[in-house]
């Protein structure tokens, strides 16, 4: 890797941005294009063959032999499939070509993505269409456009498309919002996403050692290693060599793709790291995030490591999650959700804040279904991750804020804003308005919000689709009243107070992770879905689907070919790994014990010849503790394999997953306690697998 280059010249370097479009683009083309991305209009067909044109010579040059309509399925990754720009011209001779229409439309076979019922597998016919929202890049040699994926009768096959309509809803929305209190130049609101990626990196060798890790990208098995996080020391440490040279390598990688990359760090865990790009447009922040995560998956080899993604790789230490920072923007570069030098008088950025609450609190449910997998399962709740209730930390000043405006009493600022630290040689630092809790699921962080729940391996869209349409839902009910209101500004207050305690439930600012405020959040009446196919059923709640149809982001069919999709995964998921622990049983644990008893039994025996009554007391403990273990593991094990084959008898996901949810977890639960029992008896030389002390340290 060459250092020399410089960040600003390799930065978006393999990106079809406005720079290279306004180069290559004449200027009508140009001009008209940029109209489409910024207002989110439909494409001018006209346009699309000089696009394509540019699109491919640029490709070209820059080694490029192929393109790809790149999307997002409900499998949870990106789908790609790639097409040569040969087109031959008889003689047995060839060019290079690409059409606008190839860049419009394409057509992959859909009958192998999941569509939740929307269509049979007969009806194999899939379209994916240009987004040209989201740049083109180029990517191991083809040119990468971002597309949209739906249905022979149109409905979304994919992740992006109602990502898509929810921006436009909360803009539509918005617009209200904004014209009310005498904007007139803006001419569109966005959402912006930064996504926070947690991961870890662990030895390849013990990567591809472990069945468990490989199929299902975290250990099902392992006893706790002597050290764990306790210590504190992991966390924003100095990294080691080879993560470093890693973390440079990706930051490059994603640079050239115009991902901002900006901050990498350790985290808690030991292995734990992550990495945090600027904040983009939502649905360009998704697609970076796939390719992030996508990047870190594959340059992990290159330097004999393995990138685990999953939520909970180890048990007993802090699980992966992806903090969903997210805010609202005008074109013209207003953060609607900043609250200025005297937030109390900031009457406009009161009720974007009240309009969030309200939608939080309305649509908690919806939210924490879009945060619920199979793998965040293992981390919800854990103790180093928001619990799986929904609430709202404020900050202090807001807090006041919102209490007086509720209480209907005057409101006093806070007047320290310095903080000294006591000695000359260091400048005193603005204090912020407001500490931060590490707690709380969903946190205002000083010009946004920060939604923590969503799990390191997801798709950040779905999170966005709900937060996007449940606060244009707020900012349409409010721009109702206000825009019929006859006066203003005392409606507005009105509106304010009345709807902070509606939904005054929904904020909490003590620690989330407490027994106390499971209890008080269940007097309060929030729901608290442990399990993701608790949360599921509630998709497809009639206000759920009321929410989505009204502004146009799923329609019903879409929402209940999503739910579908849930419990399928999910179960599937279980599925998978409750057959992975049912061979890693009988085909790694249970022959190494056995054999490892023999080896015990062979040594008393041998010490016996030699030397008669000799004490054999240790050995033959440890034999018979293993061997009371084995016996227990082979029950565990028959347990699992019978609840498994009921669960793989039922026809209906939805009974599957409940009942993975209610009889099979429990059972692995058991097996896993067995064989990690047997772990700590056994000598480690004897022991199948990399341990946990191994797998966490060893980098
Ligand atoms: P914190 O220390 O609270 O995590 P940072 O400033 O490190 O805050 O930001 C964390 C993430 O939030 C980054 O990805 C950053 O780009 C993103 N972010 C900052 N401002 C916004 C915004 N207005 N909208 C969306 N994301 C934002
Ligand atoms: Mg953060």
């Amino acid at each position: 890797m060459e250092m020399r280059e410089r960040i600003p010249d390799i930065f978006a370097s393999r990106v079809f941005n406005e720079d290279v479009m306004r180069e290559r683009l004449p200027k009508e083309v140009y001009k008209s294009l940029l109209n489409t991305i910024a207002m989110g209009k439909e494409i001018d067909a006209g346009i699309a063959d000089i696009v394509a044109s540019a699109m491919k010579d640029w490709a070209i040059e820059h080694g490029a032999t192929h393109f790809t309509h790149w999307f997002q399925p409900l499998t949870g990754v990106t789908a790609e499939k790639h097409d040569a720009f040969l087109t031959p011209v008889g003689g047995g001779k060839a060019i290079m070509e690409f059409s606008g229409k190839e860049l419009i439309k394409g057509e992959p076979d859909a009958s192998s993505f999941p569509s939740g019922g929307l269509r049979a597998t007969f009806e194999a016919r899939g379209y994916t269409a240009w987004d040209p929202a989201s740049y083109a890049f180029i990517k191991d040699g083809s040119l990468y456009i971002p597309t949209a994926f739906c249905s022979y009768g149109g409905e979304a096959l994919d992740t992006k498309t109602p990502l898509l309509r929810s921006m436009d809803a909360i803009n539509e929305a918005g617009l209200r919002i904004v014209r009310l209190f005498g904007d007139t130049a803006t001419e569109r609101i966005v959402t912006t996403v930064g996504a926070e990626q947690e991961y870890f990196l662990i030895d390849e060798a013990d990567f591809k050692a472990r069945r468990d890790l490989f199929y299902c990208g975290r250990t099902l098995f392992g006893a706790p290693a002597v050290k764990g996080q306790e210590l504190e020391d992991h966390y924003f440490g100095a990294l080691p060599a080879r993560v470093s040279a890693y973390m440079q390598e990706l930051d490059r990688e994603l640079w050239k793709l115009g991902i901002s990359a900006k901050t990498k760090h350790n985290e808690a865990a030991p292995a734990q790291h992550e990495l945090a790009p600027i904040f983009s447009t939502t649905n360009i922040a998704t697609d970076q995030n796939l390719l992030t995560m996508e990047y870190m998956k594959k340059l992990a080899p290159k330097y004999g490591m393995a990138c685990l993604l999953a939520e909970k790789p180890f048990d007993g230490i802090n699980g992966s999650g992806k903090h969903n920072n997210w805010s609202l923007s005008t074109d013209t570069g207003v953060n609607l959700l900043k609250p200025g030098k005297i937030p109390a008088e900031n009457k406009q950025f009161l009720l974007v804040l009240t309009a969030v609450i309200k939608a939080v609190d309305e649509y908690q449910d919806l939210l924490r279904i879009s945060a619920a997998t199979a793998g965040n399962d293992c981390r919800l709740g854990g103790n180093e991750a928001p619990p799986a209730i929904i609430s709202i930390f404020l900050g202090d000043e807001l807090d006041m804020i919102v209490n007086s405006i509720i209480e209907g009493s005057e409101y006093s600022k806070k007047t320290t804003k310095y903080m000294s630290l006591g000695t000359h040689a260091i400048p005193s630092i603005r204090r912020d308005t407001t500490d931060r809790n590490r707690t709380s699921p969903f946190a205002f962080t000083g010009n946004k919000f920060e939604f923590r729940m969503v799990g390191s391996s997801q798709n950040i869209a779905l999170s966005n689709i709900v937060l996007n349409t449940a606060v244009a839902k707020s900012f349409s009910d409010f721009a109702d009243v206000l825009e019929a209101a006859d006066d203003f500004d005392s409606a507005l207050d009105k509106l304010i107070s009345e709807n902070l305690k509606a939904h005054r439930r929904i904020l909490f600012a003590g620690n989330s992770y407490s027994k106390e405020w499971e209890e008080e959040a269940e007097r309060r009446g929030l729901s608290n879905f442990k399990c993701s196919p608790e949360a599921y059923e509630h998709f497809t709640d009639e206000k759920n689907i009321a929410l989505f149809e009204k502004f146009g982001v799923m329609s019903e069919t879409e929402m209940r070919s999503r739910r579908e999709i849930f419990f399928e995964s999910y179960r599937k998921i279980k599925s998978i790994e409750a057959k992975t622990m049912l061979e890693m049983t009988v085909r790694d644990f249970i022959p190494a014990v056995s054999k490892y008893i023999s080896e015990l039994c062979e040594g008393v025996n041998a010490k016996r010849s030699a030397i008669k009554n000799i004490d054999c007391h240790c050995e033959e403990a440890i034999i018979e503790s293993l061997s009371a273990l084995l016996s227990k593991t082979f029950t565990a094990h028959s347990e699992l394999e019978r609840v498994q084959n009921t669960a793989a008898g039922k026809k209906c996901d939805e009974e599957a997953a409940l009942y993975y949810m209610n009889s099979v977890i429990p059972k692995m639960d058991a097996l896993r306690r067995a064989v990690d029992k047997m772990e700590t008896l056994t000598a480690r030389d004897a022991w199948p697998v990399p341990s946990y002390g191994d797998m966490t340290f060893r980098i």
